[in-house]
């Protein structure tokens, strides 16, 4: 077991979180969903979110959708949690994401997306020239 898990720390401080280049484009990670009628609907998360739903409203029929990709004993349990909380009539909890997503769609987050990133990008030029 000799070196397992160990952490050197010899890199410490080497790494440059500047790459010259300004925000990357890697700060958005899309989810594609797919539900049960094979609708596919794409979610933006941060990049930082590391626990993503597994579970999520097909865009087009509202029936629940499961992420692509995920191992299908995964996908499964979620979506038999999802149903069960239906089925007995819990609501269950929506997040700040949810309630933003009945007010916009998906293209109307994009162009604000946009928006704000440029206006952020436009304040790190003026800040760094
Ligand atoms: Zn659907």
């Amino acid at each position: 077991m000799a070196g397992k898990g160990r952490i050197v720390g010899s890199n410490m401080g080497s790494i440059s979180y500047e790459n010259g280049d300004g925000p990357s484009t890697a700060q958005v990670q899309r989810v594609r969903y797919v539900c049960a009628d094979q609708h596919q609907t794409e979610v933006p998360f941060s990049a930082e979110v590391t626990d993503v739903p597994a579970v999520w409203d097909c865009g087009s029929c509202r029936q629940d959708a499961v992420a692509d990709g995920l191992d299908a004993e995964v996908s499964a349990q979620a979506l038999s949690a999802a149903g069960h909380a239906a089925r007995h009539g819990k609501p269950v909890p929506k997040t700040p994401w949810q309630h933003v997503l009945e007010r916009r769609s998906i293209p109307e987050l994009e162009v604000i997306l946009a928006e704000r990133l440029a206006l952020l990008r436009g304040k790190k030029h003026r800040a760094s020239a």
